[in-house]
């Protein structure tokens, strides 16, 4: 699996020039050193409630302090919900349902999610209820088969309802311990996503009472600050229960991680650190700070 060292490099690389002024050993910091600390922080879409918090500790530095403690400490509270993903769970089988935007990472997330399942002895079952595009479904039916798992899918045209419907009857059915149901992310305006959506859970729910246990959004880490405004919008849609952030390595905004988890409230279960089926990392915030700073010197 990649590291979060190098999948957080661009990001650093954004931040680099703002915060070696701070951490240069035994000197006061100075006023262009908080001026190119700001600039920094905004290049690399940390969010301004966190950036003032950062320029506070930089103003209150003192002569030969090192204060690289301290920021680390600023950065981590700014994680207030540390809530992991349960992987294990006393229902059976557990629906994931995955949302999102075209071309964020969600077919590839929910392969990902079985290939951990799989990894951890559990049986998970792949649906591909993006049933607009025939490539998803193959997209799908491809993972499947080199993560070794069950998937259901319809016909391109099928009613997608429908396909979240047999695959969690299917889940239940053959006792599978995982049913991860990838959905199709349209986003021109919202009604349509709404009803879509509203349609998808009503038929899981159906299907088994109580279902979907989750639902996560997978965001795009390259878009930065827009990947949460687009996270608003969708928990207006559908209530969310975590986030999964993709393309963390390709990535010089993921800066905007920390206000995913404060401004909307839900937790960052995972990011995707690279595209193989292994390269997807429980959110920890500490790996976090460390891939943003860089080794101490
Ligand atoms: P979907 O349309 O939301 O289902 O998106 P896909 O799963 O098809 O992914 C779109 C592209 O993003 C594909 O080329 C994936 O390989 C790539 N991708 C997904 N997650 C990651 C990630 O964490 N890192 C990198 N580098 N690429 C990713």
């Amino acid at each position: 699996m990649k590291s979060w060292i190098d999948a957080l490099a661009r990001t650093r690389a954004a931040l680099a020039n703002g915060i070696r002024g701070l951490f240069r050993p035994g000197s006061v910091v100075s006023r262009e050193d908080r001026e190119r600390l700001e600039e920094a922080l905004v290049s690399a879409d940390v969010p301004m409630w966190l950036a003032g918090k950062l320029l506070d500790d930089a103003a209150a530095a003192r002569s030969g302090v090192p204060i690289r403690a301290t920021v680390e400490q600023t950065l981590l509270s700014a994680f207030a919900s540390k809530a992991a993903f349960s992987w294990e769970s006393a229902v059976k089988p557990r629906v994931v349902l995955i949302v999102g935007v075209n071309g964020s990472g969600k077919t590839t997330t929910a392969a990902k999610l079985a290939w951990h399942a799989k990894r951890r002895g559990l049986t998970p079952i792949l649906a591909a209820a993006d049933t607009f595009r025939a490539a998803a479904a193959e997209q799908l039916r491809k993972w499947a088969s080199s993560v070794g798992c069950d998937v259901i899918a319809g016909a391109a045209g099928a009613d997608s309802a429908a396909v979240a419907f047999d695959a969690v009857k299917a889940g239940v059915s053959r006792g599978a311990d995982l049913v991860i149901i990838d959905t199709a992310g349209r986003m021109h305006t919202k009604q349509p996503l709404m009803d879509e959506m509203g349609k998808i859970r009503r038929s899981i729910g159906k299907s088994m009472p109580g279902a979907p246990h989750e639902t996560l959004l997978v965001l795009d880490a390259t878009l930065g600050n827009n990947a949460v405004a687009q996270a608003k919008v969708f928990h207006e849609i559908v209530p969310l229960t975590g986030v999964v952030i993709t393309k963390l390595d390709g990535s010089a905004k993921g800066g905007f991680i920390p206000a995913v988890n404060k401004e909307l409230g839900v937790p960052v279960y995972f990011v995707g650190l690279g595209e193989g089926a292994e390269d997807l990392a429980p959110f920890d915030a500490a790996e976090f700070v460390k891939g943003l700073l860089g080794p101490e010197a």
